[in-house]
This record gives structure tokens, C-alpha cells and sequence, in this order.
């Protein structure tokens, strides 16, 4: 492929970059197929007993792994509620599970997403926050990216006085191929507003997130 080409395509990839279903969706068969491509790359035979129904767990599996793809984490967002005897001080979801998979090799990374905001009169309620989490992590991503998307669509659907997402995951890439290190854990965070700029608030949340409080 020239480079010219190869460029094109990182850059309509980029365009599209998590933003939901391909173009051109194979089909079922289609995916299965490919299941059985990899099977016998690895060096076994697809069409061994043991293996013969895994490509349609996989391609199940994937339908899993990647449900996010099609859903509008935006759209869990829609409803507030205002009714909050006057709660003006921060909400926050401290260990979210997080399942997902990195863009670069497709294994896990599992880990935990804590995600706390400032409201401004109004809240969202909190099952939809963690729905968020889940919508981004179904897809193949990266953590850093992961991360700020979480921020900003709820600083964007919820615009309150600011948000703070902090995720801690291992990466299966680097625990079972690669650099073998399977104590390390990644840690990203994203804040805007007053967790941004008030550093008695990101401190505040910092110690929430490790049970001080
Ligand atoms: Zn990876």
C-alpha cells in the first residue's frame, strides 16, 4: 500500500474513530470466517471438534465486547432531575467496573473508572452515569481516549460546574504479550471546571476515590 493510500485511510479512520458501526458491516458468516482465518494462523484446525462451534462463540463474544458501538451515551444523559432539596455538592461513582479492549491489540483492559461531578441544581441519575462508562468501554479503544470521552460528554449533556473521571486498568497487552508486566496498572484522568481549577476540590476527590473522607 503507498503511503499516500495508507494516510487516506488513518485519516477517514480517524473520522469515524469510535463513532459507531462501520460502513460496511460483514456479515455473520463473514465474521465467522475470519474466527476460523485466525484459528488456523495460530496453527490449530478449525474444523477439529473441540473447535468447530468457537467461531460463532467468538463472533458472539465480539457482539459483547463491542455493544457500544450503536449506542448514544448522550442520549442517557437526557434526563434530569431537579428535585434535589437544594444537593449542590459533588456526585461521585467511585469503582465502576471497566471492561474493554485496547484499539491496538483487541484483549482486555480491565480495570475501574471512578467519575464524580459538580451539579448545578440538576442531576442525572446515577445507573446513567455508569451506562456512559459501559457505552465507551463496548468499543476498541484506548484508555486515554477513553478517559476524555467520558468527561466530555458529561460535561457537555450535563453542564454543570465541572466533572473529574479517573480510570485505573491493566491492560492484558502488556500482562500477556509484549512487555510482561502484569502488576502495572495505567492511571488517566480528565477534569474540567472546578475540579480543574479548584485544587482543594481535585484533592477532594482524590481522597474520596480512596475511601478518605
Ligand atoms: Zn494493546
Amino acid at each position: 500500500m503507498d503511503a499516500r493510500v495508507d494516510d487516506a485511510l488513518e485519516k477517514s479512520g480517524d473520522a469515524s474513530k469510535n463513532s459507531g458501526m462501520p460502513n460496511q458491516r460483514p456479515s455473520r458468516a463473514e465474521a465467522e470466517n475470519a474466527v476460523r482465518t485466525l484459528i488456523a494462523w495460530a496453527g490449530d484446525d478449525p474444523s477439529r471438534a473441540g473447535l468447530i462451534d468457537t467461531p460463532a462463540r467468538v463472533v458472539r463474544a465480539y457482539e459483547e465486547f463491542f455493544a457500544g458501538y450503536g449506542c448514544d451515551p448522550q442520549e442517557e444523559l437526557d434526563r434530569t432531575f431537579e428535585e434535589v432539596a437544594g444537593y449542590n455538592d459533588m456526585v461521585l461513582l467511585r469503582d465502576i467496573d471497566l471492561e474493554s479492549h485496547c484499539e491496538h491489540h483487541m484483549v482486555a483492559i480491565i480495570g475501574k473508572a471512578h467519575v464524580a461531578y459538580m451539579p448545578t441544581g440538576r442531576v442525572v441519575g446515577i445507573s446513567k452515569i455508569a451506562r456512559v462508562v459501559d457505552i465507551f468501554a463496548k468499543r476498541l479503544q484506548t484508555q486515554e481516549t477513553m478517559t476524555a470521552q467520558i468527561g466530555n460528554t458529561m460535561q457537555a449533556a450535563l453542564k454543570p460546574h465541572g466533572v473529574a473521571v479517573l480510570i485505573e486498568a491493566k491492560h492484558h497487552c502488556m500482562t500477556t504479550r509484549g512487555a510482561h508486566k502484569p502488576d502495572v496498572d495505567t492511571i488517566t484522568s480528565h477534569f474540567t471546571g472546578v475540579f480543574r481549577d479548584d485544587p482543594r476540590i481535585e484533592q477532594r476527590f482524590l481522597s474520596m476515590i480512596r475511601g478518605a473522607y
